[in-house]
């Protein structure tokens, strides 16, 4: 096991030059790809250490994204359970409502600089298309976004919003019509357009490369984050905590507190509890596979085909997770623990009305969190990372929750 004293040079030597976090990572891919993959890393690998693509990045994130986002105390929140104080990383706050454009910037950034005109991803709810969409039309860069036919008709926001930004929405018309299907139609469009076009991740999973890009530049998170608490409260967080789906807000947020004694939980979406296809609790109840290209822990079958999921929150409903996850799991450095629909809804209404921010119910599921830890905790303080806003949820949530007043109520909370 590993403390916080073990991680002084960790970003550095993890993953190794093959992409692995220990047993985890590394890249099993398609023979087709090997090149097209080998392309990104090095150029990859060549570009991240420039001075003028750091530059561009600085001021894109300034003067496009709005960074740094704030760190806020929840005042009346925290008073609600005990004296532990709650603060959130306002993750909400960038340019498109979430922390997906801290990565897509850097990996359309990349395909300006290696000198490709089209990126390429699929997407399932659509929050990664919307954030990728607008990476291309910031570039003047081509966009075809591969979604499911069943998630278009879903996601019908989304869809608009991406074909406003410019975006070439492709269906995605064969087997179940979801996510599964949208990443393969995406892979084989890259296996064909490579020499033009470059395939961007929507989070810190997949084969090497993309989880260290993502993880490089989601990086920003935290860093912002740890300065700016000590320069509010003059110490470090007692603890901090975030949603994981793939696990790119949380790696984000994770990495400038792994060497500092604060305790870090990342939290997994328990849905409605812990029947196969009630859930998507990789860490909880997965076990090592492959999936996508790289080796994690998974919702898997006994043939290692990917469970079916399930999350109130569309973003978490991910049959596995990063391999840095699984990684700093086994080594004891980040514990992971699972919160239910109904716990993350409590938190968003709560939140709402207490705070005035309207949470996307997947970092909901962080804030629900911080309350379980700051009722067993009656000092001290908890920093979330607040991944994204909910205007996209809330005719999803009026229309399953009214208000949320008897939701309330039943948990005992007179607002
Ligand atoms: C996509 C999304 C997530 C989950 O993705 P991670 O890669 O686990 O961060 C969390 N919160 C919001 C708001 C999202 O859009």
């Amino acid at each position: 096991m590993k403390t916080y004293k073990d991680f002084d040079n960790y970003q550095k030597e993890f993953p190794d030059a093959k992409g692995y976090f220990g047993k985890y990572g590394g890249a099993y891919l398609d023979e087709m790809l090997v090149p097209a993959f080998e392309e990104i890393s090095h150029s990859y690998q060549e570009i991240c250490h420039s001075a003028q693509f750091i530059n561009d990045l600085r001021r894109i994130r300034r003067e496009f994204q709005g960074r740094p986002t704030p760190v806020y105390h929840c005042e009346r929140l925290s008073k609600k359970f005990s004296a532990c104080q709650i603060y959130l990383k306002r993750e909400d706050l960038n340019h498109t409502g979430a922390h997906k454009l801290n990565h897509c910037m850097g990996e359309a950034l990349l395909a300006k600089f290696i000198g490709k005109k089209k990126i390429i991803a699929e997407t399932g709810a659509g929050q990664h298309g919307v954030a990728l969409a607008t990476a291309a039309a910031y570039f003047g860069l081509e966009c075809d976004i591969y979604m499911g036919e069943v998630d278009i008709a879903k996601q019908h926001p989304n869809v608009i919003r991406m074909k406003m930004l410019g975006a070439n929405v492709v269906p995605v018309t064969h087997g179940l019509k979801t996510l599964k299907e949208a990443v393969d139609a995406a892979f084989e469009a890259y296996c064909r357009e490579y020499e033009t076009a470059i395939y961007c991740i929507g989070s810190v999973v997949g084969p090497h490369p993309f989880p260290l890009m993502v993880r490089d530049f989601q990086n920003v998170v935290g860093v912002e984050a740890k300065e700016q608490f000590v320069q509010m409260t003059g110490i470090l967080p007692d603890a901090v905590c975030a949603a994981v789906g793939g696990g790119s807000n949380s790696i984000g947020m994770f990495g400038a507190f792994l060497n500092e004694p604060v305790d870090i939980i990342g939290v997994e979406p328990l849905g409605r509890g812990s029947n196969i296809g009630d859930h998507a609790a990789s860490m909880t109840f997965g076990t090592e596979g492959l999936i996508h290209g790289f080796k994690t822990i998974t919702l898997q079958d006994e043939n290692g085909e990917p469970l079916p999921v399930y999350s109130i929150a569309s973003g978490l409903d991910y049959p596995g997770v990063g391999p840095e996850h699984a990684y700093l799991r086994e080594c004891g450095r980040v514990n992971y623990e699972a919160v239910t629909d109904e716990e993350a809804m409590v938190a968003f209404f709560l939140l709402s009305r207490l705070e005035g921010i309207i949470p996307a119910l997947e970092s909901s599921h962080a804030v629900a969190y911080a309350i379980k830890y700051a009722k067993e905790h009656p000092t001290g303080s908890i920093l979330v990372n607040l991944s994204g806003r909910g205007d996209k949820d809330i005719d999803f949530v009026y229309e399953k929750y009214g208000d949320g007043t008897e939701l309330l109520k039943k948990h005992g909370y007179e607002v």
